[in-house]
């Protein structure tokens, strides 16, 4: 199983080729290029949103390349509903720049319909998210990139059962679950989700989102320094033949270190603690 880290464990205003740079000297090779969602945000001005994003993304790929690294996964951006509804929405110019670095899977969020407090009914929310998730679906299909769907601490999206019919609906072997742990072990405070659910995803599972908590707050800290039960999960997408990535999303303790060389260790102590983990 392939360790991949997100890009997100610096701030996103840090320059990317620095971030790539320190990555590697902590001992990653494969990246989740994540902090897109800040980085589209008008008032950051950001080169991708300029007409010369392109020489931008040639930039990020060549460095990659030089230094034996890949982009294997990339955070999506915006709501669905909105995205569906407005066809030059920056969320596709998203799947172009995962497109360009070779990325596999684009990693959205489904959108709770009834707001954050009640669950809607499962089909129902399975049904509205299909439809806003088509066109973009087709898109990635049409640029060979495929569309991980991720749970969220919220009713109906951190549940198997709708997010199972939601992947159902949209019928493509290029659609398939981010299954995010610290959402998942959020969400234990209100009754659900053992580990061990994930595996009626069967191979629906295609990538996962690696970060720790308490159970009662998503604070995306280090894998095991929280109450998450690793070993639970671990063996069952043993369990379950998983072949795709261990992808950390761990960003909280590095975006927060007050030294160049704290966040150094802290990627360090990620690192052996995502190894020690898969092993
Ligand atoms: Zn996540």
């Amino acid at each position: 199983m392939r360790i991949v880290n997100t890009t997100s464990v610096y701030k996103p205003n840090v320059d990317l080729l620095f971030v790539m740079k320190q990555l590697k000297k902590a001992g990653f090779t494969y990246l989740d290029l994540g902090g897109m969602g800040y980085r589209c945000e008008p008032v950051n001005n950001h080169i991708f949103l300029t007409d010369q994003w392109k020489q931008w993304a040639y930039k990020l790929r060549d460095f990659a390349e030089n230094e034996g690294m890949s982009f294997v996964q990339c955070h999506g951006v915006g709501w669905i509903s909105s995205v569906a509804t407005h066809p030059d929405h920056i969320a596709y110019r998203v799947v172009d720049l995962a497109a360009m670095l070779d990325v596999r899977w684009v990693v959205m969020h489904p959108v709770e319909i009834q707001g954050r407090q009640e669950p809607c009914d499962d089909e129902f929310f399975a049904e509205q998210n299909a439809e806003w998730f088509k066109p973009f679906l087709q898109y990635c299909e049409e640029r060979d990139v495929g569309l991980a769907i991720e749970n969220l601490p919220w009713p109906n999206a951190n549940r198997v059962a709708p997010l199972k019919s939601l992947v159902e609906r949209l019928d493509s072997s290029n659609v398939g679950i981010c299954w995010d742990t610290g959402h998942a072990h959020y969400n234990v405070l209100h009754g659900e989700l053992p580990p061990q659910a994930i595996r009626e995803f069967g191979s629906q599972l295609v990538t996962i989102h690696a970060h720790d908590n308490f159970g009662n707050h998503d604070d995306h800290m280090i894998p095991g320094q929280g109450t998450y039960d690793w070993q639970a999960f671990m063996q069952t997408l043993r369990e379950m033949n998983y072949t795709g990535d261990f992808v950390l999303e761990a960003h909280h303790q590095t975006q927060e270190a007050s030294s160049e060389e704290e966040r150094m260790a802290l990627l360090v102590e990620m690192r052996k603690a995502a190894e020690r983990i898969i092993m």
